[in-house]
């Protein structure tokens, strides 16, 4: 509790067990959390205001703790609902104006100064005289208030946002309008990631466990409780990820009930697991050394996690968890004559790619990207979509993680059918030798794949892992066999005015990478070749409505000077042949040295719209590329100088 008595900020402020959650204290919670760039800090004082929750919430209320953790990672529902803040400067600036009385232009020009809407509309508000003191905001009420500004669509809706907007404004004090802009644009910039929340989320529950057994624990016993606490709800966290669900179990069972009670549903998108890069077979041969493995397409379309609950609802989520199931109808009509009898709930792992009904030809990413991603008519649709299934997560009530691959792939293939063209399963081999594995790779690329996925078949290794890159599953993509080892998805953050012929669109482009712990975004390199006249245009008119008119606070710029600054959000996969330090550049600056990581001979490869721009390539990522190619070259010399 004593860090959130700092600074003589009053975080209690006379709130009483069974009142709603005030809005004041959650907010001055951000604004120490804000002030410290001490991880362990930040995590602390937000434990220290959860358990503060739990403690003053009602009785079997899970709704404040559960309002006050869906604020703290600005979100309003679990991903796949899909509800999002993110509301634009302009509506924001007006909405500032007509609660302070200030001019849209004196708005504007503080926000050019500050490079913070949040910041100018807390000064605003502040230096506003005011003659009575507003009734106090609660979570509840904030919460219900940014719903509806999400939630509100159609002709009126921008008005109606302002007007939300503005009464809300009227009646912030202290940290509350800089808190709320923020939330409203959809960043809170306090450093604090979803990872933190959750260790915090879990260490308040154990403290409150603590508290209403009345035992005494010594300080191993509290630590090693807390430790474990956070790693179980971490785990279930990444089975179960909904807040909606977990929380009110933490509430009334603990971090055990949690544990037994929570687990992968049919309905609930889990995040996949996803794979290590590897640039030669060679490297492949050393990691799985004395193990089996097995090798699969890498087939060049989108994951789909494909559900089926009990009640006979098919779901088809992305790998964001985005809800697809509008944006392929054909998938879902597809999907009955491929399912036996027998199997009545389940959750698919698989690609879905675009494929010539005619030819039987498969047919590369960009085919399926055109489709629109809402509101798709089945017979309105030209490229037709084959489901490659890989894996198996539940079946019948049961989830499967725990199994090892080899038994997941043999109920796979057991209780699902075969329709080729609109439901096969990945193709695979277990090969085991160099050249084996050169020659399915040479026929992946034939049938139009990227390349491989190579993935451990061991029974103690191969059980599914949500959310992580796990070494258990490498990639080896045509493409890198001759390069660094990976594409890298990037952020466009800021972009450079064309020259001759250019003039109208943006000619280069500043790219950055996402350090999800810190929450920030730190260039990385320009790019300006390899983009035909269309492929610039259409950037522009993607890019334009990004544009700011400064470098938004969580940029870490280092030299870098472009001429526009866009919005972080859109994500492009970016081709390198090879990294390089620089003194510019601000990517994974102090993993490797003190000096920033940047791309040589950046290359373009594709939008990736399945990718939003806090999944980016991460500094860690960067600085593993950079001492692999490192080592790569140390040991060639060695090689050279042998023979
Ligand atoms: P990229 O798709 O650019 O390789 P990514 O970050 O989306 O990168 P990775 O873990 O790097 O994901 O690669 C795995 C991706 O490959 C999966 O997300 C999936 O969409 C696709 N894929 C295609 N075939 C398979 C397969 N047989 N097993 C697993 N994933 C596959």
């Amino acid at each position: 509790y004593a860090l959130l008595k700092k600074d003589d900020v009053d975080i209690e402020g006379g709130w009483k067990v069974g009142e709603p959650v005030p809005y004041a204290a959650l907010t001055k919670t951000f604004s120490l959390i804000e002030a410290t760039t001490k991880r362990l800090e930040k995590t602390a004082i937000l434990t220290s205001f959860l358990l503060l929750v739990i403690q003053r919430s009602k009785k079997n209320d899970p709704k404040s703790l559960l309002q006050a953790v869906y604020l703290c990672i600005n979100r309003l529902s679990p991903d796949y609902v899909g509800v999002e803040l993110g509301i634009g400067e302009s509506i924001l600036i007006k909405a500032i104006g007509e609660s302070t009385g200030r001019s849209l232009s004196l708005i504007k020009a503080d926000l050019k100064k500050e490079g913070d809407l949040g910041l100018v509309a807390m000064n605003s508000k502040n230096n506003q005289k005011t003659l009575f003191k507003p009734k106090p905001l609660t979570v509840p009420f904030v919460f219900s208030n940014l719903r509806d500004i999400a939630l509100s669509s159609g002709q009126s809706s921008q008005a109606k946002k302002v007007s939300i907007i503005t009464k809300l404004l009227a009646a912030c004090q202290d940290f509350e309008a800089k808190y709320i802009v923020r939330s409203l644009e959809g960043k809170l910039r306090i450093g604090n990631a979803e990872r933190s929340v959750l260790v915090s989320l879990s260490q308040a529950a154990v403290l409150a466990e603590r508290e209403r057994s009345g035992k005494k624990w010594s300080q191993e016993q509290l630590a090693s409780r807390l430790e474990e606490g956070a790693n179980i709800l971490k785990s279930v966290y990444s089975e179960l990820p909904t807040y909606d669900k977990v929380i009110p179990v933490l509430l009334e069972f603990g971090i055990d009930g949690v544990r037994e009670r929570c687990k992968l549903t049919p309905g609930v998108p889990l995040k996949p697991m996803l794979a290590k890069p590897t640039k030669a077979i060679g490297e492949v041969l050393d990691r799985f050394e004395n193990k089996r493995f097995t090798c699969e397409y890498k087939y060049d379309g989108e994951r789909a996690q494909v559900h089926k609950l009990e009640n006979g609802d098919v779901a088809v989520f992305s790998r964001n968890s985005e809800d697809m199931s509008k944006k392929y109808p054909d998938l879902v009509d597809q999907l009955p004559k491929c399912i036996k009898k027998s199997t009545k709930s389940f959750v698919l792992d698989a690609e879905a790619v675009a494929i010539d009904r005619t030819t039987g030809k498969l047919m590369p990413f960009q085919e399926l990207s055109r489709r629109k991603r809402k509101d798709v008519k089945v017979e309105d649709i030209q490229v037709r979509v084959c489901l490659f299934a890989f894996d198996l997560l539940y079946l019948n009530g049961e989830p499967l993680l725990q199994l090892p691959l080899e038994k997941r792939r043999e109920l796979l293939r057991e209780h699902f059918i075969a329709v080729p063209g609109e439901f096969e399963f990945a193709k695979s081999s277990d090969s085991e030798t160099t050249e084996e594995i050169q020659i399915f790779l040479e026929e992946s690329v034939k049938d139009g794949c990227e390349g491989l996925m190579v993935k451990m078949l061991d029974t103690d290794a191969s059980f599914y892992e949500p959310s992580r890159r796990s070494v258990n599953w490498l990639k080896l993509k045509k493409d890198y066999l001759a390069g660094v080892g990976d594409s890298l998805d990037l952020v466009v953050v800021g972009g450079y005015y064309g020259k001759g012929k250019r003039t109208n669109v943006y000619g280069a482009f500043l790219l950055a990478c996402y350090d999800s712990d810190s929450e920030e975004f730190q260039t990385i390199c320009k790019i300006g070749t390899g983009f035909s006249e269309e492929m610039l245009q259409s950037h522009h008119d993607a890019l334009k409505p990004l544009e700011i008119s400064k470098p938004r606070g969580d940029i870490k710029i280092g030299g870098a000077k472009p001429d526009i600054w866009f919005e972080p959000k859109i994500v492009w996969e970016v081709l390198t042949a090879d990294l390089s330090l620089s003194p510019i550049y601000t990517a994974a600056q102090g993993l490797v040295e003190d000096r920033g990581i940047s791309l040589r001979f950046p290359r373009f490869l594709r939008v990736r719209d399945d990718k939003s721009a806090d999944d980016a390539t991460g500094p860690d990522q960067i600085a593993e590329l950079y001492e692999r190619q490192a080592l790569a070259q140390t040991k060639g010399k060695k090689k050279k100088g042998g023979d």
